[in-house]
């Protein structure tokens, strides 16, 4: 669990950090605040482990608590930097077409857009396979006809975190999602910006891996 501090205990930290030993009593002094007002900040950050207290001797800096170094970081990912190109067909592409665009780009998903190169639905290689089976005339089906369709997508916008948008993965139980900003001249219509896939989420958890650690 990532606990934010208030600016308070921010500060609290910081006498800690520069004047530690110090006891509850002298920081609540530099504050201006009384011991009373302070020891619910204390209690919290004695219990999550930013500080230790030591009886009639007073408050020492124990340090980032483990695993929030690493929610640190992971919560500084933006979807804008991690992104990668959208894959897509026009509306008036065959479901045969979209099979062969699946392989020649190697995807699992792919965003169909309008004329107007706006978003209009989302097909996966299971709605794919699915269309397939049993269907011979793959040439003749439009991919309109299978594909989730606008406003039933979820979306990302740049400039969310990418653990949002892995949340959005898990939650609605789908492998990709279109990164899009909404038109200017019609705020219900999106423009894509790019895709966030599972392979997205699985290339950034690596790379926070072999960041070295501070
Ligand atoms: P697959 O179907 O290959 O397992 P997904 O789990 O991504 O791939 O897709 C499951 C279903 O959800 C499919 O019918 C697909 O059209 C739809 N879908 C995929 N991505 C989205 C999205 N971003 N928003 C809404 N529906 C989606």
């Amino acid at each position: 669990m990532v606990i934010e501090l208030t600016k308070r205990q921010e500060r609290i930290l910081q006498i800690v950090k520069d004047e530690g030993p110090i006891t509850g009593e002298q920081i609540a002094e530099k504050l201006n605040l009384t011991r009373a007002t302070l020891r619910p900040d204390l209690s919290i950050l004695t219990m999550s482990g930013y500080l230790d207290a030591r009886p009639r001797v007073g408050y020492f800096y124990a340090g980032r608590p483990g695993g929030s170094v690493i929610s640190e970081s992971l919560h500084k990912l933006i979807v804008n930097d991690y992104k990668a190109v959208p894959i897509v067909v026009q509306e008036s592409a065959s479901v045969y077409d979209a099979v062969v665009t699946l392989f020649l780009e190697d995807v699992g998903t792919l965003f169909v857009v309008n004329q107007k190169g706006y978003l209009a639905g989302v097909v996966s290689r299971k709605d794919l396979l699915r269309a397939s089976l049993g269907n011979k005339a793959l040439e003749d089906m439009l991919v309109t006809i299978i594909m989730t369709r606008m406003p039933n997508i979820m979306t990302c916008s740049a400039e969310e975190t990418l653990f949002e948008a892995a949340k959005k993965l898990i939650t609605y139980q789908i492998d990709s999602l279109p990164v899009v900003k909404a038109s200017e001249t019609d705020s219900r219509q999106y423009e894509l910006l790019g895709r966030v896939t599972k392979t997205t989420i699985a290339k950034a958890f690596v790379e926070l891996g072999q960041e070295p650690q501070v």
